[in-house]
């Protein structure tokens, strides 16, 4: 066993290039100024309910221990049990886990699923660690903020860089303190509980959305062009489902950096290569192109399915895409948000664009409290119902106010929450 203890501190951080928290109180102004919101009430909604921050301790397969800092945000309760995922990035702080906690809250509101908002991450690089290194990692972690967690507190669910097996020791962890209670985290294996459907639900719900979208505009979703920032989970999901409807890839990206074809990438051809090299760089017939530059290629609709702040005032000028759909959390900041909407780029937001995993999460929950199984074809209709019903009522609530589609969503969400709070009272 070796003897050297490494201590991830906030300060080795690498700086911040935006503040992600400025996204969401920039967006929650926005709304609360349409509101007429009173300063209590604002005060009450944007400031989180609870934060929970932990050190992780690790012993790793060298024998050396690390320490990692982890951290569970509660937003908001007041509409139900906070419901929010779990991110393993070396990037984690509590801005950005603050951030995503926020707008998780306006996410379930504006879905209306009974939920509140909450998020959590660990700052570390899953992608050096091993799989054992891992579960030691999550069992800690879990075992340290366990005492906020439970089906009607607080409920994780994966999120960039976890998944269903991040999820079960969760859900084994939690149990081992608590007794078996599977409703305690989604995104689970479906032998274990999770829910059929899940695994796809972000990327195939925002291809509902997507498609709705161009119904609305009058434009064919088949045959449109679209970049697609990311093919993680969201990302490869929303492909296989956009593929489906005749959507044509002209540049699809990952951390590694991205592919480019004006003639379309073969997303079968992609998918094979990706199994056969472990990577989407370098596929026959593609150029190779950085992912910063994949934002700006010439396209119908763009995708960002990665990380926040992409789309920021750098680059917004040059963004050629006619439509944005915000699979990944947070991607615009406001400043991007405003140039964009003076050129006439309509922006589909992200709390409703990426809405579909929530809401199977929230049919994973349902099921595991009743303890009885939906068959998949129920939960996408189901999901499809609540995702367009969102739509139209953003699609109205934009058009007869004669606002942006993202401050006409934070509208509905906040009143809604604004509401809770105050038949709750405080
Ligand atoms: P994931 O870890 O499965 O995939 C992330 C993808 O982003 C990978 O392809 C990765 O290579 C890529 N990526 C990472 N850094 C990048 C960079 N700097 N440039 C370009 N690509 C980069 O994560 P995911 O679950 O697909 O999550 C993606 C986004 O969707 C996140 O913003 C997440 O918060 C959001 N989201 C996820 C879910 C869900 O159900 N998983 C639900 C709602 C929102």
């Amino acid at each position: 066993m070796g003897d050297s203890t490494v201590s991830v501190t906030e300060q080795a951080l690498p700086p911040r290039p935006e503040d992600p928290r400025n996204i969401t109180s920039h967006n929650f102004r926005l709304a609360a100024d349409r509101l007429g919101l009173d300063s209590e009430m604002r005060t009450l909604l944007s400031t989180p309910f609870r934060e929970l921050r932990v050190e992780v301790p690790v012993r790793l397969d060298n024998g050396s221990l690390k320490v990692f800092l982890g951290y569970r945000i509660q937003h908001s309760g007041v509409r139900g049990p906070a419901k929010g995922g779990l991110r393993y990035h070396p990037a984690v702080d509590v801005q950005e886990v603050r951030a995503l906690a926020e707008a998780m809250t306006w996410k379930t509101a504006l879905v209306n699923i009974p939920f509140g908002g909450a998020k959590g991450g660990i700052a570390c690089d899953p992608h050096a660690m091993s799989q054992s290194e891992l579960e030691r990692l999550t069992r800690r972690f879990t075992s340290r903020i366990q005492a906020i967690l439970g089906p009607y507190r607080d409920i994780p669910a994966p999120d960039m860089n976890t998944n269903a097996q991040v999820m079960t020791w969760i859900f084994d962890e939690y149990s081992a303190h608590h007794g078996y209670t599977p409703a305690c985290v989604t995104g689970k294996p479906v032998e274990m509980g999770g829910s059929k459907g899940r695994e796809q639900a972000t990327g195939y719900g925002a291809t509902i959305l997507i498609r709705e979208l161009m119904k609305e505009v009058g434009k064919p979703l088949a045959g449109a062009k679209v970049a697609l920032q990311g093919f993680g989970n969201v990302g490869s999901h929303a492909a296989r489902a956009l593929a489906r409807e005749g959507a044509q890839f002209v540049a699809i990206g990952d951390y590694h950096g991205a592919i480019y074809s004006q003639k379309g990438i073969n997303l079968e051809e992609l998918f094979a290569h990706q199994a056969a090299t472990g990577k989407i760089q370098g596929l026959a017939g593609t150029e190779p192109l950085s992912s910063e530059d994949l934002l700006e290629v010439e396209c119908d609709i763009l995708v960002p399915a990665a990380l926040e702040c992409v789309i920021h005032r750098g680059n917004a000028e040059r963004i050629r895409a006619r439509f944005i759909a915000e699979a990944a959390n947070l991607p615009t900041t406001p400043e991007a948000d405003e140039i964009l909407g003076r050129r006439g780029v309509v922006i589909l937001p992200d709390i409703l664009t990426n809405a579909g995993g929530v809401t199977v999460s929230y049919f994973e929950w349902v099921q595991n409290l009743q303890q009885l199984f939906w068959e998949e074809d129920h939960v996408n209709a189901e999901m499809e119902k609540i995702l367009v019903k969102a739509f139209r009522n953003v699609m109205h609530t934009a058009s007869s106010q004669k606002i942006p589609l993202r401050t006409a969503a934070y509208t509905i969400a906040v009143e809604r929450v604004a509401r809770a709070e105050k038949l709750r009272g405080t």
